[in-house]
């Protein structure tokens, strides 16, 4: 059976890239009938950051991923293997670590961060680049490989600071076959005796995800690139620890590269900038810094996740509108794309404008007028279902349509100079001063169909053709020489607010 988890550590906003690992997951999940789970991994008590964890919560819930176990919102921990923030594990990580102890495949180590520093040092002046402590230098080194039981066991009971390191064995090989990147392979000399667990008695992040992934029977560990140089020591854990049967499938998926897809896209300048790289707007605790979301830019969340999807991933076809229901039935990791993505916001605000004009009407209007309220932009309700008609096709967001509808009702203070140079013809002048004189005698509620007649049959009469009047009465009404239905536009105003807009202009 598919079980999957999401594993993000609490230590600030959510990048994008991570509700992207996020998404896939929860797409493997759903496609298989398993389940998604939520761990936190906050072991690291150094980058903790208050208010993550719930930032993390709210924006799994705004793209639409629900959480099967794990840590959901505003409540006991929800599943079997309670509790799944890695904090509340601790003993479970010590147990593990001391009988990897005597079993011979981990040890004490009871160096100070000065030891460590000098090793350090003489190794970069042997121009030694790789491993550190390893089979080799751990022989010069304080450790129960090295002291004698007697003066190891003395340590211990003294409370000395020590950690606990994985033995790696130098004749070690280590292959995997990785479900994006295919076969990779490590040779255990390129690698480190790894801390497993830590002074505080807290586990490291590879004591712990392999503990976990384990005791919470996880099949598929799908996660970021920048893993795989911790995927051998993992592997290596699940042979030491005899889990090596039941070790889950690996997939390190690509990056998500900026924009000129020179680099990994970083959250450090998130939202500062051009474009957000962060789901919700979030205010750092520590600097104050604020930084801008994808939801508080205006981008709709399944908008949001079909986007997120391509980013690494491909359907084989030329479809490039996926419902969630969609992306889950299409999904699969043998398709996931080696390369990283490139982050184009472009083709963001593409599926935006796509989801929009998707949208039924009703749900659009709704989401006006919620937009309208967010940000106190007063609107008449009523007028909504003609607004979102006049614009539903020419927006990227949601709040284009208030901005453009409020504008709307505003009698333009300046016309397109360009455009009135060109249009503005005597010949204009008098079809739309006839015109106007037609409308006032119409009905106040005139509608867009009334008005195209009444239009119509005034310039018949005159002999002027329609083509030569209606930009001319579009600068007139909206200012402007291009717009959504003018006609329409004509219904919004009303007749008195349009007869008023052509006196103005004609005067
Ligand atoms: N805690 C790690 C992170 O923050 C999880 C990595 C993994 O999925 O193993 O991304």
């Amino acid at each position: 059976k598919v079980r999957v988890r999401f594993a993000p550590s609490p230590t600030g906003s959510l990048h994008i890239g991570g509700v992207r690992t996020a998404l896939y997951n929860y797409l493997l999940a759903r496609k298989h009938g398993g389940k998604m789970l939520l761990r936190i991994e906050d072991t690291d008590q150094t980058r903790f950051v208050p208010g993550a964890e719930a930032y993390i919560l709210d924006a799994l819930e705004w793209m639409g991923i629900e959480i099967d176990e794990g840590i959901v919102k505003g409540g006991k921990d929800l599943g079997p293997h309670a509790p799944y923030r890695q904090s509340e594990r601790k003993p479970i990580y010590r147990e593990y670590a001391e009988r990897l102890v005597k079993e011979g495949k981990a040890y004490y180590a009871f160096d100070t961060a000065e030891e460590l520093e000098s090793m350090r040092k003489e190794l970069e002046a042997a121009q030694v680049a790789t491993a550190q402590y390893n089979a080799v230098t751990r022989m010069k080194m304080k450790n129960s490989l090295t002291l004698s039981p007697e003066e190891t066991a003395r340590r211990l009971a003294a409370g000395d600071a020590h950690v606990i390191r994985i033995k790696l064995n130098p004749r070690d090989e280590v292959r995997l076959n990785d479900m994006v990147r295919g076969w990779v392979s490590w040779h255990a000399t390129e690698l480190d005796d790894k801390v497993l667990l830590k002074s505080d008695g807290m586990p490291t992040y590879h004591l712990a995800s392999v503990v976990d992934d384990h005791l919470m029977e996880i099949s598929h560990v799908i996660r970021g690139e920048e893993w795989l140089p911790s995927a051998p020591i993992h592997v290596l854990l699940y042979r030491y620890l005899g889990w090596e049967a039941t070790m889950p499938r690996f997939a390190h998926i690509s990056l998500v590269l900026n924009p000129d897809g020179n680099g990994k896209l970083s959250k450090r300048d998130a939202g500062i900038g051009d474009f957000p790289r962060i789901p919700l707007s979030w205010t750092d605790p520590v600097t104050g810094q604020k930084a801008i979301g994808f939801r508080e830019e205006g981008y709709l969340p399944d908008a949001m996740a079909n986007f997120l999807a391509f980013l690494g991933w491909n359907p084989g076809t030329e479809q490039e509108l996926f419902s969630i229901d969609e992306l889950i039935q299409a999904f699969s990791l043998e398709r996931m794309n080696k390369a990283g993505a490139r982050f184009d916001i472009q083709k963001a605000r593409w599926y935006n404008q796509q989801y929009i004009r998707m949208m039924a009407d009703e749900k659009l209007g709704g989401l006006v007028i919620q937009d309208a309220k967010n940000r106190a932009a007063g609107l008449d309700e009523a007028l909504v279902p003609k607004f979102v008609r006049l614009f539903k096709e020419r927006v990227t967001f949601v709040h284009e349509i208030v901005s453009e509808s409020t504008g709307l009702l505003i009698a333009p203070e300046s016309y397109e100079t360009e455009v009135a140079s060109k249009k503005w013809t005597s010949e204009a002048v008098r079809g739309i001063e006839a015109f106007k004189v037609a409308l006032a005698g119409a009905s106040p509620e005139v509608n867009a169909e009334e008005a195209k007649n009444l239009l119509h049959d005034v310039l018949e009469s005159l002999g002027i053709k329609m083509g030569k009047v209606m930009q001319s009465l579009r600068l007139a009404i909206t200012g402007k020489g291009a717009g959504p239905d003018l006609m329409l536009i004509i219904e919004v105003l009303g007749r008195d607010e349009t007869v008023k807009r052509l006196d103005a202009a004609i005067e």
